[in-house]
């Protein structure tokens, strides 16, 4: 399968070169050049498959004539043998056709352990093949720094960086991160804030000459085509859960760089009837204006007791505004080009009416947000994170028919965020699961930077594995 770019003037390229890759160089998102599509028949012989099985089908389009059958069938049992519930994903019903889809039982507690710890193994498996060896590196304000870790900590080929600002991150946030000691991990805590941490990544990816002879820089954030194929596979087992293809289903989804959600209606185009996507976000709420009042321009970052969705832009919507605007790649660059001129992005009539045909949107702020995790602590005894309490609100603000079921993506483990809980009247810290109970009496380990690129690029120079 082949790649292209949203902004339509960067190679071609194959499905592992677009892997490595990253941004395209026009500044565009890679996508498949087609999407696979399966018939009604088909996703109905799939109601039995074990979730491995199904990310088999779901994936292998993807990657066909690249990855061998086989090798690819290993690579999901391995990455999903370190999921601690047998379901993978369980389903849980939390109202009348209302369900919580717990996409947090890998080994970080989120939802990012779905694709890094796949993104890990086929990193392993493509670098062996090349026999070439990369530096990853990225910047977290927490969960996608503890989920890529933990995907790359057993790659021979893979040296990580992960930058988080110091002092900035939640205890267990920080913990899941340091307390991995492979020697090929190396976590960077930066005298800066997470802007900081993010614009050294960037300038690292733009000037890699900082590096030695032949390495070169990956990304694991979600511009990496991977991640956003393996989310795919999640929808069409809870989908196929509550009886799809027969009858659709809806999502809602607590959405940040609209990675998650976009995965969702990647799924639709594939063939999985699905009814309304919801997206739900916190004070950071660029997508809800754009979807309600075609008003996506930049407003000033809001610290929220959600932190995971504290974004001003959501990266992933360019890969949606591709196909709003026919894939038409010219006129996605000339729309980004005038976004980052204006900071402000008018969809076309057309393009917002296709958009909402499919997709709902609401905000809540955090106060709302901590009142839901109350309510459903007190009506269901069933404690929720404070992201996937805010899908949960916009699901039923938002939902447009009560005859299908509702599926709201349960993204973290309320243990992650204790503040939130607290805050919601629970008298203590949520209690981690056991596989992690120890998680603070672990040795740690990571080096304080000074908030200068300079010694956080010699750093790096000095510690990649020769
Ligand atoms: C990353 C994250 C999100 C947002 O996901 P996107 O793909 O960026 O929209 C939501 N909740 C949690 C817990 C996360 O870690």
């Amino acid at each position: 399968m082949n790649y292209i770019s949203t902004r339509g003037q960067a190679p071609v390229l194959s499905f592992e070169d677009a892997v490595l890759a990253g941004l395209a160089t026009d500044g565009g998102l890679y996508v498949p050049e087609t999407l696979p599509q399966f018939s009604r028949e088909e996703i109905a012989s799939w109601s039995g498959l074990s979730y491995q099985e199904l990310a088999f089908k779901v994936m292998s389009p993807f990657m066909a004539g690249e990855v061998p059958d086989d090798t690819l069938r290993e690579l999901i049992d391995k990455a999903y043998s370190t999921f601690r519930h047998d379901a993978i994903a369980p389903l849980i019903q939390s109202g009348h056709n209302e369900f919580i889809l717990e996409l947090f039982q890998g080994p970080t507690l989120a939802f990012k352990d779905f694709a890094l710890q796949f993104l890990g193994h086929l990193l392993d498996y493509v670098l062996k093949k090349r026999n070439q060896r990369v530096a990853i590196m990225g910047a977290t304000s927490g969960d996608t720094g503890s989920a890529a870790i933990e995907g790359c900590r057993h790659s021979d080929n893979v040296d990580i960086f992960i930058l988080h600002p110091y002092q900035r991150v939640s205890e267990v946030q920080r913990r899941q991160m340091t307390t991995v000691l492979e020697d090929n991990v190396f976590n960077i805590a930066l005298k800066g804030n997470f802007d900081d941490c993010q614009n050294m990544v960037k300038a690292s990816f733009s000037d890699q000459s900082f590096l030695p002879e032949g390495r070169q820089l990956v990304a694991v954030n979600s511009i990496n085509w991977a991640r956003i194929m393996a989310q795919i596979v999640y929808y069409f087992y809870a989908g196929l859960a509550l009886g799809a293809p027969h009858r659709p289903v809806a999502f809602s989804v607590p959405t940040g760089n609209f990675g998650d959600i976009f995965a969702g209606y990647l799924a639709s185009r594939m063939g999985l009837p699905i009814d309304q996507l919801v997206i739900g976000t916190n004070a950071n709420d660029i997508l809800h204006r754009c979807i309600s009042a075609n008003d996506h321009s930049l407003h000033q970052l809001v610290h929220s007791l959600s932190p995971s969705m504290d974004i001003m832009v959501s990266s992933n919507f360019e890969r949606m505004l591709f196909d709003l605007y026919d894939r038409d790649g010219a006129a996605l660059a000339a729309l980004m080009a005038d976004f980052k001129k204006t900071g402000n992005l008018q969809l076309s009539e057309t393009a917002l009416a296709s958009a909402r045909k499919l997709f709902t949107s609401y905000r809540l702020d955090d106060e709302s947000m901590v009142a839901v995790i109350h309510d459903m602590w007190q009506k269901n005894g069933y404690l929720l994170d404070p992201h996937t309490a805010i899908g949960v609100a916009a699901a039923r603000h938002t939902r447009r028919r009560l005859d299908i079921p509702m599926v709201c993506l349960a993204t973290a483990h309320p243990a992650k965020f204790p503040e939130a809980v607290r805050k919601a009247g629970y008298q203590q810290d949520p209690p981690l699961p056991h596989h992690m109970a120890d998680l603070f009496e672990r040795e740690e380990r990571y080096s304080v930077q000074p908030n200068e690129i300079a010694s956080v690029q010699q750093y790096m120079a000095e510690h990649i594995r020769r």
